[in-house]
Formats: C-alpha cells, structure tokens, sequence
C-alpha cells in the first residue's frame, strides 16, 4: 500500500480542479454551472484547508433537471435490458478505471481511512455490475393461472426518482441507489450531501463518458432544505430514495404527500451487539471494535450499543478499552490510520457532547472521551468507550454517529431482547452465542431489519437491506430494489368460456 506522502502527491493532482474551478451541476448530458451565482465550500476534515467550491442548486436547477429526467424516461424506458446491461457494465469499468482518485478524494472529502475507501470504490463497481446484469429480467413477472381467466404480470420502470444521498460513505451509497434504478429503466436526480460532494462529480462523468444517454442521471449539487426540498416536492419526480438521519426521513415524507411519491428510507440506528458469555470471545471482541470503531463510527449499522452478559461484563470490557487505547488516529491518507477526523466541525461538536452527558448520567468513561492530538488542526476525536451505562441514558438511545461505544450489561437472554428493542430504531442486531437455538431465537426477537448470527457487518448484494421503526421503510438489495422503483402490473385474460353477469336484460 502506498504511503502517506504518496497518497497526499496524487490526490493533490486528482483534487486540483476543485480547487481551480467552482464544480456545477450535471443536467441534461452537460456539465453546467448553477443558475444562481452562490457557492458553498468543502473543506478539509484534516485540517480546515479548502477543498474547493460547489454551486448550490436551486429550486430552478432542480426543476430543470427534473423535466430533462420526465424527457429522457421515455427513450430509456424502452432501451432493451441488454443495452442497459451493457452501459451499466461500461459505468463499472469507468469506476474501477478511477478507483485511486475516488478512494482519495472520498478520504480527504469525508475524513473515512483510506484502509476502508480504498475498497469503496470497488464496491461501488460490484453495485454497477450486479445490477446490469439484472437490467434484462428486471421486467418479468408472473404467470398465475386461475380456472377461467389467465392472470399475467409485468414490472414496467416507475418513472424519474429522486436520490438523496448522506456524507458518510457518500460513493458507495449513490452507486447502491443509482445502480438498480437505472437497471430499472428508471432515470434519476441525484442530490449528493453538502459536507462530501466531490465523488457525486465524478460518478457524473464516468457515466457520462460510459455513455449515458442525456437525462438519464442528472446530479445537482446544493443543500437539502433548498435542492433537496425543491426535489422531494417536484411533481415529475415519482419517488425518493433517501439514505440519512431518521428527523430528515420525517420531513421528507411531509415535503412529498401533496404529490403522492413512493418512499423509500435508510435511516439512523443505535444498534445492538449482544454478547452472551458463551460465545467465541476472541472473534465477537474483533467483531465488536471493528463494527464501532471502523469507518470514524459514522456508519449506520454500526453496532453502537455493546450489550454484554453480566457474567463476563468486566473482563470483557476491560479487553475492549485495552483495543480502544491502541487504535491509530491520524490523517485518512495515512495506510496505517484505523480511526480518520469527522467530517465537519458541527458533527465533532455534536460527537463531543455525549462525553459530557455521559457522564451527566453516570456512565463511566473507560477510554477516549476527549478530542485527539495527532498534531493536525482537524476534527480529531479519541475512540470512546462508556461503561457501566444503562439503556435509559442519552449514549444509549441516540445515535452519536461516531468511533463512540456504550457497554451495558444484561442478565439474561430476556434481558437482552428487552434492552436491545428499547430503543426508536432498529436497523441491524449482531448476536454472539454458541448456543444454536438461542441464536435462532434471539433472530426473531431483536427488532431489527437486518440480524447477524456470529459475524460483524456482512453484505450480500442479493440479501435485503433495511430497517424497521426510525431506522427505515422498505429494503433494497437484489429483487427488493426493482420493487422499489418499478409497478408491477396484472393483466387478466379470459379463455372466452366464463359466464358474463347480464343485467338489463
Ligand atoms: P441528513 O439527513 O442530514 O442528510 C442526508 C441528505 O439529505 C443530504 O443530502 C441532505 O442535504 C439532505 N436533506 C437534508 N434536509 C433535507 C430536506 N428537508 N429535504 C430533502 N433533503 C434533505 O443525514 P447525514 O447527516 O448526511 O447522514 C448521516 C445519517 O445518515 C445518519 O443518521 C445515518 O445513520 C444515516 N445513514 C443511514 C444509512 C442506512 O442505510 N440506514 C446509511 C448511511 C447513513
């Protein structure tokens, strides 16, 4: 792996652009600037050191972009799966073609380590590539014959969708929306999150230079109480995926009643991982640090919550803080940092606040729980653990959304589902026990839309993904995202022999 200094020389001819000129839009097949002179600014997490400047969209530039997607809907509607297929596969190539300049404009943009990025870009491809070679089934359906009658389905794309994406891993998730919609038949605005707009551009032009016809993917660069309201509420667009906080989710359901859209939502999570006394310890520690403190814990299912049975509550607490105290903090282009700065002074100040409510509460500050001196002037933060915490306490109901854990123990396995389903969300639950039938049992009981049995985080492109309660409505992955954006229609024909109601006669 390359080193610091080499990481920082090539995002430095990769980034010199932004610095050069303001990045726009891109509509209707062309990179333009907005239709409004003001800007807004990305800045380095590392140290505050600009990174370049973004128009920011307006209620105009969506509505232009919106009419260029209603127009280009009806050619790509009808492009056969195969071609789709094949461009999608081109917009994979374009990825991986980039990958270096998308993994280190992600870092510097986010603050994520570059030992995560470098591979989001990869997978952001698979995204592409899974889904192109879905694109030419994606319509078929059903046969469902009944005695008289024979019923047929067919899935036909929904229309233009608006896609709006969060600054946490901000390439990976447009490719995981923008991929199936377009393998859909669909065509999309994207409005990529404020705080990282750099990789959005670029995902722009590798589409474009993939071949794209104009239209199909419009991205608008802005903030969401203007871009991404005004996209939320335009009539042309027929529904919204939204990755973001739960409150957002909210808005965005009001924002879009009057024009009646399909929704769908990835939101927040305070998830649990519960560690029974017999399980394989040794993996469920490396499961439990990693699923916290990877990705600065600004990852939505990260296990944030560690609940541990009270038999082995101290010792395996003790084991978690010695990890905590040896994680590397540093720069993001670092190949040796484990843990990057957060990506914008307010989500520091906001991380920074549980310190001081967890001990407001009571809880016990184990490690961290102070800003980090790695001799850069950005939005460091030591990796924290809280201990002796109960699930009533503020680091325990809200999402902190960073390398933040809080460890609570349990007495048993009814004390474990209580604690873990007392909580608004319930995106993901990870279970570490040997016991077979108590696994099986704890995976139908904890809420949560996505369970892992003695694993961390993994993901499979066909399995679905998504939360219950605040943490989300519907799931994508597979078949489920061509439900999302497509309508399934029935057609029912007669065999000519069933008798007819005659009135009137
Ligand atoms: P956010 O809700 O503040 O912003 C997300 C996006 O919504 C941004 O592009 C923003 O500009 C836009 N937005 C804001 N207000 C809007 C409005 N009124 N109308 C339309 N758009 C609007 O979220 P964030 O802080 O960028 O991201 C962090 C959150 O995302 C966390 O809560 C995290 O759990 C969640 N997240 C969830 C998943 C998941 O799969 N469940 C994945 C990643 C992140």
């Amino acid at each position: 792996m390359s080193t610091l200094e080499e990481n920082l020389e090539r995002f430095g001819k990769y980034a010199a652009r932004f610095k050069e000129h303001t990045t726009g839009h891109y509509i209707d097949g062309e990179f333009v600037p907005g239709s409004d002179t003001a800007v807004f600014e990305s800045t380095s997490p590392v140290d505050g050191s600009f990174l370049g400047n973004f128009y920011a969209g307006t209620a105009q530039d969506i509505d232009v972009a919106a009419e260029s997607s209603r127009k280009a809907f009806e050619e790509w509607r009808n492009v056969p799966g195969a071609r789709r297929r094949k461009i999608l596969h081109a917009i994979a190539d374009g990825i991986e073609a980039r990958a270096d300049e998308i993994a280190l404009c992600e870092c510097m943009d986010t603050g994520q380590a570059y030992r995560f990025m470098s591979k989001a870009a990869l997978r952001g491809a698979e995204n592409f590539r899974y889904y192109a070679d879905l694109a030419p089934g994606a319509g078929d359906g059903l046969s469902l014959p009944a005695t008289e009658h024979m019923n047929y389905t067919l899935r036909l794309p929904l229309g233009p969708v608006g896609v709006i994406t969060p600054w946490n891993t901000p390439f990976m998730l447009s490719t995981w929306k923008i991929a199936p919609a377009l393998a859909a038949g669909c065509t999309v605005v994207h409005k990529p999150a404020e705080w990282s707009p750099m990789t959005a551009m670029l995902l722009a032009e590798i589409c474009h230079q993939a071949g794209l016809p104009a239209g199909v993917l419009n991205t608008v660069n802005g903030f969401g109480e203007s871009a991404g309201k005004a996209l939320t509420e335009h009539p042309a667009i027929k529904a919204v995926a939204f990755v973001g906080e739960s409150y957002t989710g909210s808005l965005i359901q009001a924002q879009s009643a009057p024009t009646l859209k399909r929704l769908h939502f990835e939101l927040g999570g305070k998830n649990p991982v519960i560690v029974f006394d017999d399980a394989d310890l040794d993996r469920a520690l490396d499961a439990v640090v990693f699923m916290i403190y990877s990705l600065n814990g600004e990852r939505c299912t990260s296990s944030s919550r560690a609940l541990v049975q009270r038999s082995i509550y101290d010792e395996f607490t003790r084991r978690i803080t010695a990890r905590v105290n040896r994680l590397k903090v540093g720069h993001p282009l670092d190949p040796a940092t484990e843990v990057g700065p957060l990506v914008h002074p307010r989500h520091l100040e906001k991380v920074m606040s549980y310190f001081k409510f967890a001990q407001e509460d009571g809880a016990t500050i184990a490690a961290g729980g102070k800003a980090a001196d790695v001799g850069l002037p950005g939005q460091f933060v030591q990796p924290t653990l809280f201990t002796q915490a109960d699930n009533k306490m503020r680091i325990a109901q809200e999402e902190i959304f960073g390398p933040v854990l809080t460890a609570i123990p349990f007495e048993d396995e009814a004390d474990a589902i209580a604690i873990a389903n007392d909580s608004p969300y319930g995106l993901t639950g990870y279970i570490w026990t040997n016991d077979l039938g108590r696994g099986i049992r704890m995976a139908r009981d904890v809420e949560a839309g996505m369970i892992w049995v003695n694993s961390e985080n993994n993901r499979h492109l066909p399995a679905p993904f998504g939360g219950m309660k605040a943490s989300g409505i519907g799931r994508d992955g597979g078949d489920w995202s061509f439900e999302f954006y497509m309508e399934t229609k029935n057609v029912c024909l007669s065999y000519g022999s069933h008798a007819i109601p005659k009135l009137g006669k």
